[in-house]
Parts: structure tokens; sequence; C-alpha cells
């Protein structure tokens, strides 16, 4: 068996009958979801781009209004990117959507709309990594490709007891060793399939099973030991330390960084300005704002003084706060009526009504200050 703090005995051999234990288990308690009733692999990229920093039940919807309007690759390919990020709102990391597009159109031009079926092909594809590609070629063509996503780190470094930094090259090489000899395994091994399963061969099986034992019974915070399908040969579980894997470096301190944006009102019309392309959310819209260099600086001063307009006119609303990686924004924000169309200091690009608001792609902290004004 092997021991807590080896790798090559983790490595050789693979635990005995963990894949037939995942296998059967994934059979039996898969979740509905809409994505794993096809093998349409335009549709598998869509979902998997979409679940990277996101929660199944946060994308279920988006998936499926991307899907109802760009049906296929070249459907993507054509759209226009204000649309592509629209439909993106809310989710976060637009340069996925972009990645999208770009990806889509390539193989528009290229390969008649269609993706291939190699994982080494896909990573060809921008905003198309290795777990990414793995994961389509494994759920859409049956490929033994493996992948590796904090879900299954956590799986694999709790079964096997490894310590170490999992992001770090040693412990990261051996995890995708692992993850492709538990896939290569399963390969060509008959399935029971059923209901939304039943046209899942066994690699996309078993690499859905490792994400799904991660999402639904492995998580990062009191593990479901006891009802684990795998707790049998877990080196974690079974020595009731599951919580002290996978140990991952300390987080960077997080940076408190605070925004100001105004709200500049002309009767039912407001200001908002569109992100230059090429930058941080480029082609994305926002009210226009400013980081306060002190973040302890009087944010109703800053705003009069950036805008040019008496302080006494602006009427602040909830502040809006959210996390981005390392920082911790918050925004404070102010209303105010104006007369003109003019102002010093904001380069406003267009005033738009409530419908246009709801039209145009925001980012996700302007989105909130958008529905705080309807
Ligand atoms: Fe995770 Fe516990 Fe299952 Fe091990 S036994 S894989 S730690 S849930």
């Amino acid at each position: 068996m092997a021991r807590s703090g080896s790798i090559e005995a983790a490595l050789s051999p693979t635990p005995g009958g963990l894949v037939p234990l995942l296998l059967d288990w994934f059979a039996a308690n898969a979740r509905d979801l809409p994505w794993r009733r096809t093998l349409d692999p335009y549709a598998v990229w869509i979902s998997e781009v979409m679940l990277q920093q996101t929660q199944v039940k946060t994308v279920i919807p988006y998936w499926e209004r991307w899907l109802g309007e760009f049906p296929d690759i070249r459907s993507l390919a054509d759209a226009p990117e204000e649309r592509v990020l629209k439909l993106w709102e809310g989710l976060g990391y637009y340069s996925r959507a972009r990645n999208l597009q770009k990806a889509a159109k390539l193989l528009a031009g290229t390969r008649g709309g269609r993706l291939p079926d190699t994982a080494d092909a896909m990573m060809d594809l921008p905003g198309i990594g290795r777990y990414t590609a793995g994961a389509i070629a494994s759920i859409a063509f049956d490929r033994p490709s493996p992948i590796l996503d904090g879900n299954v780190v956590r799986v694999l470094t709790r079964i096997h007891g490894l310590p170490g930094d999992p992001k770090g090259k040693e412990l990261n090489g051996r995890l995708w060793q692992l993850a492709e000899a538990l896939v290569v395994e399963a390969s060509g091994l008959p399935v029971r399939r059923s209901g939304t399963l039943r046209s899942a061969g066994p690699c996309s099986m078993l690499n859905q099973s490792l994400m799904e034992l991660g999402a639904t019974v492995c998580a990062p915070r009191t593990p479901r030991c006891a009802v684990c399908p795998v707790a049998v040969r877990c080196i974690a579980g079974r020595s009731g330390r599951a919580e002290e894997f996978p140990q991952a470096k300390a987080r960077a301190v997080a940076t408190e960084r605070r925004f100001v944006a105004v709200v500049l009102s002309r009767g039912k019309k407001v200001l908002v300005r569109q992100r230059p392309a090429g930058g941080v959310n480029g082609g994305l819209w926002e009210f226009p704002n400013e980081e306060l260099a002190d973040p302890r600086a009087d944010a109703r001063s800053a705003a009069a003084a950036w805008t040019g307009l008496a302080p006494q006119g602006f009427v602040a609303l909830q502040p809006v706060k959210h996390t981005i990686t390392r920082y911790r924004m918050t925004v404070d924000v102010f209303r105010v009526e104006v007369g003109t169309k003019k102002f010093p200091g904001v380069i406003g690009t267009t005033w738009a009504d409530p419908d246009e608001l709801e039209r145009l792609a925001f980012t996700s902290a302007h989105r909130r200050i958008a529905r705080r004004l309807a």
C-alpha cells in the first residue's frame, strides 16, 4: 500500500479497484446536468470554459442561453463581439469569452467549423489549456486524456496522501501522471450507462467521476468520507487527515482598493463609457469611475474634484464590494442630476436610457450599480 508522503509509492501501482469504484459510483450518482445530455464537442467545450471559476448552478442558465443563441461554432464565429460579451455578462474573466470566439473564428475558417478530436490538437486553440482539452477529448470523444483541476487535485492528493504544493513542478507532474493512469485504465472497460449518461464512454465517465466526487463528496472543508465510494482506498480519508490535503501555498494577502463611480443623470438617461479594447475588461461598459490613490480619501470630495461638479448635488448610493483574485475592491457610488452633456474630466461615450443599459454588457460591479437605478 502507498504510504503517506511517498509519491513513488502512490504512483505504482494505481490503488487496485479505484477505477471500477469510481465508474460504478458515477453511473449511479451523476447529477443530471444539461451538458451531460449531449456529446456535441462544441456544447461540452462551452460548458467546460464556463465552469472554470464558476459554480454549476450559476452556469446552467448561461450555458442554455448561449447554446440557444450560438448553437454551433459558425454562429459563434459570426456573432458581434458585443453580443458575445453580453451573453457572458456576470461570469467574469471575459478573456474566456473572447478566446472562445477567437477559436471559433479559427475553426470556422480552417476546419469547417469543427473542433479537432484530440487533446493535443485542441491545445493549439486560444483559451484551451491542458485541462480543457482533456475534458473535451474525454467527454465528447472518449479519448483517454487526463484532466486535472482543483477538484481532481483535491481528490488525488487525498486518496494518495500526497504532501507538497500541487502547483509545484514535481507534484503537479505526478498528479497529471496519476490522472492519466486512471483514465487509461478505464479506457475500453465496460460501463453501466443509463439516463443522462447513456452515450458516455468509460474515459468520459472516469474523468467526470473525479470531478463529481470533488464537487459533491470530497469537499474542500468537511469532506463526506463516511459516504465516499473510494474511502476504502483513500489514505487521507482513512487516517482522518482529509482536510490536510492538498497542501497549497499560503495565499497572498488581499489588497484593498477603493474606487469612486459617478452616475450622471439627464432625465431617464445616464452617462456610460466603454472600456478600451485590449485592456482589462476591454469592450465592457461601466459608469465613469476612478481609483482613489489614497483609499482613505473622502470619496465625495474626490468625485467632485474629478468631475468638476459641486459636491452638494451628489446623492450617495449603496457602495459595491467585490473581490477579484487578490484584490478586495469597494466602489463608492454617487448619483448626480446634471443639465449639460459635457463634463470636465469625464470621458463619456454615450447617454443610455434604461433599455440600452439592459442591452449593453457591463462589468459585474457596474451591472450591480445599474440594477440599483431601476
Ligand atoms: Fe475525499 Fe474522504 Fe473520499 Fe478520501 S475518503 S476521497 S478524503 S471524501
